[in-house]
């Protein structure tokens, strides 16, 4: 079975799909994690994001690994732990660029379709129910609004865990600085030519505005018992 889940940016996509996988043993798969691994390969190298072909040529060149772990996974470039440096700001910045280039969507479709040729996967991303794989059983389209999805990042950023009620304090500034980051992902994202985010015809809309997690994951779990 394939779950697509899609959705703007800190909507709770990456906490709910990997409730999911455990909870289904599905594979988990992170696909905004492999278009920041191309985007951190491109800071690092020196390459400009606005150069398609080179940023093409580093889309092809670079291996990208999850590797499970309790509570969330490691994600691996070219064998180097950098599950910490995908999440920065400046990768944040130079991300959507990265993402709107066709042939750099169409290696990473490539790569997550043979993700799923292996057995059921949870798949969390923007264009999964529209384009990666428009024969899921099961569609989500997450939302929550802008305040509330800068408010979760804020809180991930400072350690803390909406999944595990882990609350930490955060300050304004920079829940104000995500919340404009988020703002102009989205508008990026959704604005785009290739594979823009949207919600396919026959997503199931959830608002995780006013709602815990365990109440998303129900509700998720729901649909993927109905699609049995
Ligand atoms: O999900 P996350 O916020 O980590 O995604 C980072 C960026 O990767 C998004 O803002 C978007 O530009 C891009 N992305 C995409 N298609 C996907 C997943 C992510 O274009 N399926």
């Amino acid at each position: 079975m394939i779950v697509a889940i899609d959705g703007p940016a800190g909507s709770g996509k990456s906490t709910v799909a990997h409730a999911i996988a455990k909870k289904c043993g599905f594979t988990y798969l992170d696909t905004g994690a492999m278009y920041r691994c191309v985007t951190l390969a491109c800071l690092r190298r020196g390459v400009d994001v606005a150069d398609e072909g080179a940023v093409t040529d580093v889309a092809r060149s670079i291996s990208i690994e999850f590797l499970p772990r309790e509570g969330g996974q490691t994600v691996l470039l070219d064998g180097e732990d950098v599950t910490a440096d995908i999440r920065t700001p400046e990768v944040d910045r130079a991300v959507s660029p990265v993402s709107a280039i066709a042939e750099v969507r169409s290696a990473m479709v490539e790569l997550q379709r043979e993700v799923a040729k292996k057995g059921d996967i949870v798949a969390e991303g923007r264009d999964i129910g529209t384009v990666v794989f428009p024969a899921a059983e099961v569609k989500v389209f997450l939302t929550a609004d802008a305040s509330a999805r800068a408010h979760r990042r804020a809180v991930q950023r400072q350690g803390g865990d909406a999944a595990t009620g882990n609350v930490v304090a955060t300050d304004k500034a920079s829940e104000e600085a995500i919340l404009a980051d988020i703002k102009r992902r989205d508008a990026y994202d959704s604005t785009r030519k290739e594979a823009p985010l949207r919600a396919a015809e026959d997503a199931h809309h959830i608002d995780s505005s006013n709602l815990g997690v365990d109440e998303v994951v129900a509700k998720v779990m729901e649909l993927i018992d109905n699609a049995r």
